[in-house]
């Protein structure tokens, strides 16, 4: 069976490129390996590269606090430093954030307006990333929550009742979780390792109030790699999209748990991430019309992140690019597929799994 080449939407600005720190992992080279190895993979002929805007405060203001959006500003007018151990600013930090979280709106209105060729799918390469950031705070490299303030404005301005956001950062999603805890409307599952920061993301954390059982931690150990990731995917995670029938697709993605990023201690390869974006593309053209829309979370191994993501856009596209080197084929753990029943447990309550 042969499918249908798809164009993937590109939101990228180099401004991006201006909130950096050359002593930090999270860094301008992110952006630089990604935007070389687009070029050496000879895709650019099949993405559409759009410019992103930067996004208004009033758009912020729905998931942070103004008082905090404001101090951000006035921080980055006083020059460079850190708001915390991990998380620096330079002064034009504020207005790159504005982009990075305005990137991700444009790629909203990129895949759900008419216009762009009938664009189903886009991946904001933006920075500085999001998911950790909360209300009031900035938090492990992040200053506004990107994909937060996307599925707010997804609910002001398109009307939806369902949106999953699905987060495979290394990294649980503080951030997103802490956003939607008590909201139905937004369905929020984040695959992370635990022990890790920052900490939070433990099975038992499903929701709260009208949010109960809306919101899946799949938090799993050191080591776990793409043969227990994909039994997490067919277990779990497309099982409760498949009842939930979200209208619209959001993806944190974070390439950390690449198994020689630096930050962290997970196995996966390419391949499994490939499988990932495929899967979650699949679930996409089940309940979304195709739509999906993907932002960069973290992802610290400069060459390995840029290989993922051409898979990923690969998958998406079905481009048919030469395939990444397999997994190592090997079963998945006993003691991981232990975490996966206790995640199962907790949510059957909820959902039939
Ligand atoms: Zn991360």
């Amino acid at each position: 069976m042969t499918h249908k080449e798809e164009k993937i939407g590109i939101i990228y600005h180099p401004d991006y490129l201006i909130h950096s720190h050359a002593q930090h992992p999270e860094r301008k080279e992110r952006l630089e390996f990604i935007n070389a190895a687009l070029q050496e993979n000879l895709i650019l002929d099949k993405i559409v590269r759009i410019d992103p805007l930067p996004a208004a405060i009033e758009d912020v203001a729905l998931i942070h606090d103004r008082k905090y959006i404001q101090s951000i500003e006035e921080a980055c007018q006083s020059g460079r430093g850190f708001l915390d151990m991990d998380t620096y600013i330079v002064p034009d930090s504020y207005r790159v954030a504005l982009l990075s979280a305005g990137g991700v709106l444009t790629g909203l209105k990129a895949i759900l307006d008419q216009g762009n060729e009938g664009l189903n799918k886009a991946f904001v390469f933006n920075r500085p990333p999001g998911h950790h950031a909360e209300y009031n705070q900035a938090m492990g490299f992040c200053l506004f929550n990107n994909v937060a303030v996307a599925a707010a404005v997804a609910k002001r301005d398109y009307g939806f009742k369902r949106i999953a956001i699905v987060d495979w950062d290394v990294h649980h999603g503080n951030g997103t979780q802490h956003s939607f805890e008590e909201d139905p409307e937004v369905l929020f599952i984040s695959t992370h390792q635990s022990p890790a920061f920052p900490g939070t993301g433990q099975v038992n954390e499903t929701g709260r109030g009208r949010g109960k059982g809306f919101n899946i931690n799949i938090p799993l150990p050191p080591g776990t790699g793409d043969s227990e990731y994909q039994k997490a995917f067919e277990r779990i995670i497309i099982p409760i999209l498949d009842q939930y029938k979200p209208e619209l697709l959001l993806i944190s993605a974070g390439q950390d748990a690449y198994h020689r990023d630096p930050l962290a201690g997970m196995a996966m390869t390419e391949a499994g991430y490939k499988y990932m974006a495929e899967t979650l593309a699949a679930a996409a053209s089940r309940w979304c019309n195709g739509k999906m829309l993907l932002c960069l979370e973290g992802g610290y191994h400069l060459q390995g992140q840029a290989g993922i993501i051409v898979q990923v856009l690969n998958a998406l596209g079905k481009w048919g690019l030469d395939q990444p080197a397999k997994d190592q084929d090997r079963e998945p753990a006993g003691h991981i597929l232990n975490r996966l029943e206790q995640v199962i447990q907790a949510q059957k309550e909820f959902w039939d799994l």
